[in-house]
């Protein structure tokens, strides 16, 4: 099926305070209504002042988005009417935003091998964001709503793709993927509530595309847009078109909701914001492009090649800022394809079962703290099972290392104490060594099994097994 997809991305900026005045952006904790002033209330009189920051954090990603940065930049009024918006019209960018032509690379199919795909991006531009409007139960159902002004003139950095992106999963994959590049660039923290919400375009074999406004989680992104899929493509069947028009998508129900139909662009009026003047920002370009680091896609082939691991494995290790640092540091200590098994693998899939992220593992678990676990597992010291229950002590309780080791028993055990605990497990079986002289193979499996949970799994199985077998021929 031909489905066609494209996003409108508004990601939060990480400055101190609002777009257009001094009030502070660290409301996610306040009292509704405590985070106002004059101008992000829309009082009369009160003017707009462009926050540096926030335009320069704007020209970063624009250029790590591989965007041409335009010379000048102007802003306009968006007009429309809503309770969130207290002036009667958004400030926001239109003709001439502050870049245009970008592109995102993917890895479609998951990331374990070539299949790479480029979204392009069409433009990058500014707008403060709107109040929030917060419903008794839904949107169709609640009986009034509130109104919150917090986040009115927030800085918002607005990403619009090509229509380049063909599934819904594909289009959480960007999400994602431009999440890591925004976080690498520390101008975006996709932990913070709302932090990045989107807009979704979306038409199914040629036909309009509805457009669903304002989805705040990625999930919800790619959820909704199954939805419209299913929902375009029973119109489709019963001979109706699709009509261009927004949607609601209800998260509590996983449904998209029509909200308005026929708007268009026209409709706005757009035109020049009078109380800001147009901007030079081509003076800033060079300054900022100086300040990007080294992103996702250049550090994982740096990692492939530096530390010979594979392509899925640099992948996720870079895919986040937090974990490719961890891992660095970690490789910089012990055998990097270890490192790398260790902290793609098994790391990160307890810190997932667990709903917790690298930068907050990393006050459980340091990367000292995982060399020495790594060193124990390399000279022998304990087996992967002991390091796997170490990883995970000091992620639910804490504790270091050796402290855990020694209170687990994890060391693994020498002949001696094999040969004990085999001992006893003859003792205790006779009816398997019974079935074993019989003939009854498959009863050392269960021998085996016993001495296992007799040494609490710090033994050698290949060692025990052959042990076993020595002693029951004797
Ligand atoms: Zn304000
Ligand atoms: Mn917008």
């Amino acid at each position: 099926m031909n489905v066609k997809i494209g996003l409108e991305c508004h990601a939060q900026l990480l400055t101190k305070s609002k777009l257009f005045c001094p009030c502070s952006t660290d409301y996610h904790s306040a009292e509704p209504n405590t985070h106002v002033c004059a101008t992000c209330l829309g009082l009369p009189g009160a003017l707009p002042a462009v926050n540096r920051r926030a335009l320069r954090y704007g020209i970063k990603i624009a250029l790590a988005l591989g965007c041409t940065v335009q010379p000048e930049t102007i802003f306009y009024r968006k007009n429309y009417y809503y309770p969130d918006l207290p002036r009667g019209f958004q400030i926001t960018q239109y003709d001439f935003p502050i870049a245009f032509r970008g592109l995102v690379r993917i890895e479609s199919d998951g990331g374990d091998g070539g299949k790479e795909r480029e979204i392009r991006i069409t433009r990058v531009h500014m707008e403060e964001d709107p109040g929030r409007l917060v419903y008794k139960g839904t949107i169709d159902t609640a009986t009034y709503a509130l109104v919150d002004y917090n986040r009115s003139g927030m800085p918002l950095v607005e990403i619009v793709t090509e229509p380049d992106l063909k599934s819904p999963k594909e289009a959480r994959t960007f999400l994602n993927k431009l999440r890591s590049i925004l976080e690498y660039l520390d101008v975006f923290d996709g932990d913070l509530e709302g932090a990045m919400r989107v807009d979704a375009n979306i038409s199914i074999e040629g036909g309009e595309r509805a457009e669903v406004k304002n989805i705040s989680s990625f999930k919800g992104v790619e959820k909704a847009l199954y939805f419209e899929i299913t929902r375009q493509r029973n119109l489709l069947r019963r001979g109706l078109t699709v009509q261009q028009e927004t949607r609601h998508y209800d998260e509590v129900r996983g449904i998209t909701l029509s909200m308005r139909t026929k708007e268009f662009e026209h409709d706005y009026r757009y035109f020049p914001e009078p109380d800001l003047v147009p901007i030079r920002i081509e003076k800033y370009i060079e300054e900022v492009r100086r300040e990007i680091p080294e992103l996702p896609d250049e550090k994982k082939l740096r990692f492939i090649k530096r530390y010979s691991i594979t392509r899925e494995h640099a992948n996720s290790l870079t895919f986040d800022i937090h974990t490719a640092d961890f891992y660095e540091d970690v490789a910089s200590k012990i055998d990097p394809k270890l490192s790398a098994t260790w902290i793609a693998d098994v790391l990160k899939g307890e810190l997932n079962y667990r709903s917790i992220s690298m930068r907050e593992a990393a006050e459980q678990i340091s990367a000292d703290d995982f060399v020495a676990i790594l060193t124990y597992l390399k000279e022998g010291a304990i087996a992967e099972r002991g390091a796997t229950e170490i990883i995970r002590e000091m992620l639910d309780h804490g504790g270091k290392p050796e402290e855990i080791l020694t209170k687990k028993g994890l060391a693994i055990i020498g002949s001696e104490a094999i040969e004990t605990a085999i001992a006893t497990v003859i003792t205790e079986n006779e009816a398997a060594v019974q079935d074993y002289h019989a003939g009854k193979k498959e009863a050392l499996n269960f021998l085996v099994g016993q001495v296992m949970k007799l040494t609490r799994g710090t033994a050698d199985p290949k060692e025990v097994r052959t042990m076993l077998e020595e002693k029951m021929e004797q």
